[in-house]
């Protein structure tokens, strides 16, 4: 290979041979597809194709592409303070994002931990639990307690409370930590919380609270793990129960956060505050990985009262103020609040043109909220395959599961969206309605 050739053409055979994609093989390779540039909600391949992206690049792109205003932030950013150490030393782009985070979260939060990534981010939240509670003297309380089906990560700690059974506890062995599951929330969203869930909450708090110190939720929406709405009644009743038995509530919006569900935060749904809550995704507008964890004074004085008297986490790379220009470029944008009206519209449209998929034999159900759509099949899907045929009709949708979904950029409008549904329905309709056998399934 010429090295030269590296900026104009796309070497597929050295990306087969030596990179890892997520949740790939490197024996077993699957197609991929070279992006050169991305303008607004479109991708252009290196053959010239331009695809209409669905996925926000998994949730985060919520502005679109190139959007001017972050590249212009994060240019001038670039150019005066690319990163600088944490450790003893502060700026205004870490500042300038955290006021808009601590503004813009319930009053209660008021503490901002800078973190790189959304699973770093969860990996802090457990870390600020535990702390907590040694600072309060109840050392006892180390156990975090969650729901089923739940998402929040790759890491380790984060891994520990992904879904048993669909995530990655088995695999690992003991090196993922045991933690406590009750069943994911069956109450759909919209309406008041059934017994069943009522019941399984207070049997879980009534049995386990002397050792729990966190509940973990991602409200509202279940995303990698289920692709599913709940009740935000069911959020209520919870927050009741901690507040009850003494555990606290750590929320994650990584994938919910900045408007996706129709509120700025899904928590907004329930009238609920977290303890301490998680965002990452869309924090940048999906331009550079950047990640928060936010809590409250009480969480933050339990931990000064630790053994530690510290909160032991620091990375290398904590406050990047190129990330942080970026997050506040984007949380400016959102702050104007088109947003609100963007994804109003998508929902409407969402909800007329997908409906009539819940017709299909090949469909168990058709769900709606915010800027998200799924089309939930009864099969698990050929992801691959799936993506080839999406590709051909020019849009970009990578279903995952049983799940082909859209969660486009709030910035798509009403003539890209109706290809992404079309498109969605087309391939929908030619999946065969046969059963097939599972295989293990990640969110990648
Ligand atoms: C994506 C996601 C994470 C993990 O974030 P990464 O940036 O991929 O580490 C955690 N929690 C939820 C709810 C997510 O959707």
């Amino acid at each position: 290979m010429a090295l030269s050739d590296a900026n104009t053409t796309i070497d597929y055979a050295f990306d087969q041979q030596h990179i890892w994609h997520p949740y790939t093989s490197m024996t077993q390779s699957l197609p991929v597809y070279g992006v050169v540039s991305a303008q607004g909600c479109e991708l252009t391949l290196d053959s010239g194709k331009v695809l209409i992206d669905g996925t926000s690049s998994w949730w985060s792109c919520v502005h679109g592409y190139s959007h001017p205003t972050i590249v212009a932030a994060m240019q001038q950013q670039l150019s005066q303070l690319s990163h600088v150490m944490f450790g003893g030393i502060t700026h205004l782009p870490a500042i300038e994002v955290s006021k808009r985070l601590v503004a813009m979260t319930s009053p209660q939060l008021t503490k901002v931990f800078l973190a790189d990534s959304g699973s770093i981010a969860v990996e802090v939240a457990l870390k600020m639990a535990l702390q907590y509670w040694q600072g309060r003297n109840k050392p006892a309380k180390q156990r975090i307690m969650t729901v089923k089906s739940g998402y929040h990560g790759d890491t380790f700690a984060a891994m520990s409370v992904c879904d048993p059974d669909g995530g990655m506890h088995t695999m690992f062995g003991n090196n993922v930590t045991q933690q406590i599951f009750i069943p994911s929330p069956s109450t759909p969203f919209g309406e008041p919380l059934n017994q069943s869930d009522i019941a399984a909450l207070e049997l879980a708090f009534a049995t386990h609270h002397q050792d729990v110190a966190a509940v973990i939720i991602e409200p509202i929406m279940q995303g990698a793990g289920a692709m599913r709405f709940y009740s935000a009644a069911y959020l209520q009743k919870l927050r009741q129960q901690c507040d009850e038995y003494q555990v606290l509530l750590i929320l994650d919006e990584i994938a919910t956060g900045f408007g996706r569900t129709g509120k700025c935060f899904a928590y907004e749904h329930a009238n609920i505050e977290a303890d301490i809550l998680c965002v990452g995704k869309a924090l940048t507008g999906g331009y550079i990985s950047l990640a928060a964890t936010l809590c409250s004074d009480e969480v933050a004085n339990g931990i000064s009262d630790s053994p530690a008297g510290v909160f032991m986490h620091g990375p290398t790379f904590m406050g990047n103020p190129l990330a942080c220009a970026a997050a506040t470029a984007s949380l400016d944008l959102l702050l104007q609040g088109d947003w609100q009206q963007q994804v109003n519209a998508i929902e409407t449209q969402l909800k007329q043109e997908l409906a009539s998929a819940s017709n299909l034999p090949q469909v168990r159900e058709v769900r709606v909220l915010g800027a998200v759509g799924v089309i939930e099949m009864v099969n698990t899907v050929n992801t691959a395959q799936l993506q080839q045929a999406f590709v051909e009709l020019g849009v970009w949708i990578r279903p995952f599961n049983k799940y082909i979904y859209l969660m486009p950029p709030y910035t798509i409008s009403a003539e890209q969206l109706t290809k992404l549904t079309l498109a969605m329905i087309t391939v929908a309709k030619s999946i065969d309605a046969t059963p097939v056998t599972t295989q293990f399934i990640s969110h990648g």
